[in-house]
């Protein structure tokens, strides 16, 4: 290769932003509704938003009151090849219409019921689509389990980062060692025991890894939501993410009216544990309706946003990174190629370097100023912390909004207009491959989910008569 085509190489590497990135983002922004275009926005300016997996293993082996699978759902058999051959086209799917770089969770029914070889193959299938992949567990498997997921079979590691959210909560039963749980504190130790088992592996082959803790909230465990965010904050999860539940998946197993848990009931919870604010307003995932995230880290037992909504100066920052480095990937890019592109970013945007100085200092005095700073990261008491609380819909609501969606029409029924504003600003999408459409998750499970698994039923029986 000659001198000018390896410089060309070098500069498509080293752009900030994919061309393609680009194209989505512009196209998602314009698809958004106008009430979510405010300056807050993420989608469309430096996201496209999270995809899930739909339709591959959506058996678990514990049962939750509430749980969003429909009733035929246990009914199916988990089958590796399955799994990887749809994952695969999912993925492909989201590669050509969301662009080359998003997070996407493996989701369906419990994640370590997958053969750890199918379930290693299936997150390199992902990866090799250009996602950075989640597998969603109840959390009930073993080190051995792990060991083998990111080991190949000559004891190499074929994974060397993953990325896990937890699902704990007392509505759940079934989980060895905790078959009923009366309430949340019985599960710290289980809690505890799920980390370890990541600290462990580390230590002994530098694994990588990233841990979200995920709960269901309903009228019976809203008053532990506070006791448990103490409990869990220093056991070394990176997110905590709670969902408080909705009227969606298998009737059987609703219990109570869960419309009285609200988006605030539960931040409420969350900040009266920490004692402080949990500011989110500054930066937003779709519509505030549906999910709230405040992104920060714990130094010592203070939390400390990156962002105050509050500060002007922090806003004008915030404005200035999402106009000028909206899109660059930040997580999944190799440090000294996101080196590289951020110089590339600040060449034709100097003044930026003072900006994000200024704010860097702001964000060290919220934490305490330097020293203190210094002092807990010597302790190894800094580390990220993300709070996030996702609100899913009712099927009652979403089912005939979606199915007016899908003919044209807007609703006028103030509460359907209100669902099908939610679905179209939606940050939790599905792929659709077989009929080339992209899908809020809170359609898929509470349409399209229902007919999916009745077909995975008798496309992947339980018992193979041969
Ligand atoms: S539409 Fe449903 S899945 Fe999408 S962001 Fe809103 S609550 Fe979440």
């Amino acid at each position: 290769m000659g001198i000018r085509a390896r410089l060309r190489v070098w500069a498509q590497l080293t752009r900030p932003v994919h061309p393609e990135t680009e194209r989505v983002l512009r196209e998602r922004w314009a698809q958004l509704p106008e009430a979510v275009h405010t300056p807050a926005q993420l989608l469309g300016r430096h996201a496209v938003g999270c995809e899930g997996t739909h339709g591959v293993f959506p058996k678990c082996n514990l049962t939750c009151t509430p749980c969003y699978h429909s009733a035929d759902a246990n009914k199916v058999r988990v089958d590796g090849e399955h799994t990887v051959a749809e994952v695969d086209a999912q993925m492909a799917y989201f590669r050509q219409h969301r662009g080359p770089y998003a997070h996407a969770q493996l989701i369906g029914g419990e994640v370590s019921l997958l053969a750890p070889d199918d379930h290693a193959a299936t997150l390199l299938r992902m990866r090799a689509h250009g996602r950075e992949p989640m597998s969603m567990t109840h959390g009930d498997f073993d080190a051995d389990y792990l060991r083998a997921l990111v080991h190949d079979d000559r004891g190499r590691l074929r994974l060397t980062r993953v990325s896990f959210a937890a699902h704990f909560d007392s509505l759940m039963r079934g989980r060895r060692g905790a078959v009923r749980p009366r309430t949340e504190a019985e599960l710290n130790p289980f809690r505890q025991r799920f980390v370890q088992m990541f600290r462990d592996l580390r230590a002994e082959t530098g694994l990588r890894y990233y841990l979200a803790h995920n709960m269901t909230v309903t009228p019976a465990n809203l008053g532990q939501v506070t006791e448990t965010v103490r409990a869990v904050l220093p056991m070394g999860y990176s997110m905590l993410s709670f969902q408080p539940a909705a009227h969606v998946g298998d009737s059987r197993r609703w219990r109570e009216d869960y419309r009285q848990v609200s988006i605030d009931s539960v931040w409420a919870a969350v900040e009266e544990a920490l004692g402080q604010r949990i500011p989110w307003e500054g930066l937003q995932f779709g519509d505030p309706r549906c999910n709230r995230t405040a992104w920060g880290f714990l130094a010592g037992n203070r939390w400390v946003p990156v962002l105050d909504p509050d500060d002007a100066r922090d806003l004008a920052a915030r404005d200035r990174f999402l106009d000028h480095f909206g899109g660059v990937a930040f997580t999944g890019t190799p440090p000294a190629l996101l080196a590289v592109k951020i110089a590339r970013v600040l060449r034709r945007r100097p003044g930026d370097a003072g900006v994000a100085l200024r704010w860097a200092a702001r964000t060290v005095r919220r934490a305490g100023g330097l020293r203190r700073l210094i002092g807990a990261g010597a302790r190894g008491r800094v580390r990220p912390m993300t709070f996030e609380v996702h609100s899913f819909m009712d099927a009652a609501q979403v089912a005939p909004a979606w199915e007016l969606m899908q003919r044209g029409v807007s609703a006028e029924d103030p509460e359907l207009r209100a669902t099908q504003e939610r679905l179209a600003a939606c940050s939790y999408t599905m792929a659709h491959p077989e009929t080339g459409r992209l899908v809020p998750a809170c359609a898929q499970h509470s349409v399209l989910d229902l007919e999916e698994n009745a077909g995975l039923r008798r496309l992947l029986p339980l018992t193979v008569v041969g």
